[in-house]
């Protein structure tokens, strides 16, 4: 057994009570109930989330309500780069949001200063998750392009459920294209409903109102606190939808991330997030020289604005509306046990140990992922490899299958790492 000197344990009682901002729990709550995690300030130059987490602290110890039944936890994200003497520091040296993969979250905290953030975040997370039966997760950003408040998460039935809750557009499938997702290791480590909110440009002031009004709508949704149990100065779920404006309620699933390949990425004049945008026409960006398009038809989101840009960050991403019926339709396919048998014993189709798919990519690529998002399947591994459109792709389809089809079973054993082969993976929340 290990121990600690006094000194040690100071140093760690010093660094969670920098980390935390504060808390909130009714006098009978104990291990057995739901709690509220409001991470904010992930990115340095994003203090919105913690003023408003602040806020709602200071109303519910002033207030006292009695109906308060579980806790509500204030964390703060990456306190190294909060407290930089530059407040436009979005990071020190790596984005504290792409860390929380398995690769890094090996290497010791060292390494860099985000990585002693992550190594922190994570800890204080999993002591929360050992003291609850249900964990939900929010977590507070900003934006550098004006844009209406949004949701991002992945998309399981149970964080649909919640997040629906919000009367604020939702954007699904952004896990597959940004790994290391905080968002991600709540979901996939800790079991928990995790989703990431963008309440506005970084330095709108009203950002810090839409992040307060996000929080009461969570505790009323994760049935902690009514809405009605307190009375506030606007109902929370009228600043959401005004903020949202005539985008509230919709739903949209991503199709193609740009990743920045050049220091001189610039956006385009009149490219703004929800713009329609036709397949290989429209020039959304330049880099290098030359117009960037993009491979799918929809609507641009996150158009980057940042000053500083560096290559691997996220130019822009091209999203698609989905309808109420679609969603009613995957939610009813993913929970039909026969057919997510069928599928994978399909041609072309190679379960792992593990409870993820290899898929022959040929044959992936003509699904698409809006088949594969409705019937419940994320994308771990991908490329962007066309399916075709039209006859070809039905072409396409019918000899992938067919190929998939003669090969039969593989012997001497998959590779993973096999370029052949897409990698795909029901929702863990999903799967209880
Ligand atoms: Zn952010």
């Amino acid at each position: 057994m290990s121990t600690r000197s006094p000194e040690q344990t100071a140093a760690i009682n010093h660094a969670h009570a920098a980390r935390e901002i504060g808390r909130y729990e009714d006098a009978g709550t104990h291990a057995r109930t739901t709690t509220l995690v409001v991470v904010a300030g992930v990115h340095g130059n994003e203090p919105a989330g913690i003023t408003a987490a602040q806020r709602v602290l200071d109303t519910l110890h002033h207030e006292q309500p009695t109906s308060f039944h579980g806790r509500l936890i204030a964390l703060r994200g990456n306190i190294a780069a909060l407290n930089h003497s530059d407040p436009e520091t979005r990071y020190i040296a790596h984005d504290l949001n792409r860390l929380f993969t398995d690769e890094q979250i090996a290497l010791p905290a060292s390494t860099s200063p985000e990585h002693e953030q992550m190594q922190e975040l994570l800890a204080s997370l999993r002591a929360i998750r050992a003291q609850c039966d249900r964990m939900i997760l929010i977590d507070l950003h900003t934006t550098s392009s004006r844009m209406p408040p949004v949701v991002v998460l992945e998309d399981s039935i149970p964080t649909r459920r919640i997040a629906r809750c919000l009367p604020l557009p939702i954007y699904l499938g952004f896990e597959e294209e940004l790994r290391g997702l905080l968002m991600d290791r709540a979901t996939n480590e800790l079991g928990s409903i995790a989703m990431v909110i963008e309440g506005g440009q970084h330095k709108d002031p009203s950002a810090v109102g839409v992040h307060e009004a996000v929080i009461w709508t969570m505790l009323d949704a994760a049935g902690i606190l009514r809405l009605d149990a307190l009375p506030h100065e606007a109902p929370p779920k009228r600043v959401l939808r005004q903020a949202a404006g005539e985008d509230a309620d919709r739903i949209h699933d991503i199709r193609y991330r740009h990743a920045i390949r050049g220091t001189d990425f610039a956006i385009c004049a009149g490219i703004v997030s929800g713009k329609k945008i036709k397949r290989d026409v429209t020039i959304i960006a330049t880099e290098n020289g030359s117009a960037v398009t993009s491979p799918v038809r929809g609507r641009v989101f996150m158009p980057n604005m940042q000053q500083h840009k560096r290559p691997g960050d996220d130019g822009f991403f091209i999203v698609r509306r989905v309808g109420e019926g679609w969603l009613g339709l995957s939610a009813r396919l993913r929970r039909q046990h026969w057919l997510h048998w069928l599928i994978a014993h399909a041609p072309g189709v190679y379960p792992q140990p593990d409870g993820s798919l290899l898929v022959d990519a040929d044959l992936a690529a003509v699904l698409r992922r809006q088949l594969l998002h409705l019937l419940g399947y994320r994308l771990i591994r991908h490329d962007e490899r066309s399916g075709g459109h039209g006859l070809s792709r039905v072409l396409k389809g019918v000899g992938a299958f067919g190929r998939a089809f003669l090969r039969g079973p593989i012997r001497g054993g998959l590779d993973r790492d096999d370029p052949r082969f897409w990698i795909v993976r029901r929702h863990k929340l999903d799967l209880h």
